[in-house]
């Protein structure tokens, strides 16, 4: 149907999330017309965001630098520490700008339908953290799924030695996911915590 290379620009965008056979074909199709700058500079950008970016050192947030702005940030709260499933989460809690404490990315939830066990997870550095002294909070914010709930618990009965455990106070329906609710519902969630365990 498609020229060989067309074809192959096709199957790599097929891969991508939420990218069916008919969008992969717009987007090819759209790369195409564009000046073969435009062209370059995504395949480069590409490229460079593949190998410049990692993880940051403390918090396992994205970052292209060994610590990420927000471990740096001399500004932030650094005693209380916000733990999330994904960095997607951290951006979507940036957002609200009423958060000025730190984070955890965990990197997942436990889900052993997924093989994903605790072992998987940035899960023993998060102890190692909330056991040093100035650390006076600890506050689970993993989006309610069976999975979520269950990586919540685990990870609360691990860090209550240590420190307070807070829950983020959803209002959401199961499965709601935290990347998706508004900043103001985000916002509530977080000034609605409570203490857990
Ligand atoms: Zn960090």
């Amino acid at each position: 149907m498609y020229t060989p290379p067309l074809a192959r620009l096709i199957e790599q965008l097929q891969k991508l999330p939420g990218v069916g056979p008919k969008t992969a074909q717009r987007l090819a199709l759209h790369i195409l017309k564009r000046p073969e700058d435009d062209v370059q500079a995504l395949a480069q950008a590409l490229i460079n965001a593949k190998k410049q970016v990692g993880f940051c050192r403390i918090c396992f947030h994205l970052s292209a630098e060994p610590v990420c702005s927000i471990c740096g940030d001399r500004n932030r709260d650094k005693a209380i520490i916000c733990v999330v499933a994904d960095s997607r989460d951290v951006i979507a809690l940036e957002k609200t700008r009423e958060y000025h404490g730190a984070y955890h990315v965990l990197g997942g939830v436990i889900s052993p339908m997924d093989g994903i066990g605790p072992d998987l997870l940035n899960i023993q550095p998060l102890i190692r953290r909330a056991s040093q002294t100035e650390i006076q909070e600890t506050i689970l914010a993993i989006s309610p799924s069976i999975e979520g709930e269950t990586t919540t618990l685990y990870i609360a009965q691990l860090l209550k030695p240590f420190v307070k455990v807070t829950q983020i106070a959803f209002g959401l329906p199961m499965g709601g996911d935290l990347e998706y609710a508004d900043e103001v519902t985000l916002a509530r969630a977080l000034e609605g915590r409570r203490e857990l365990l």
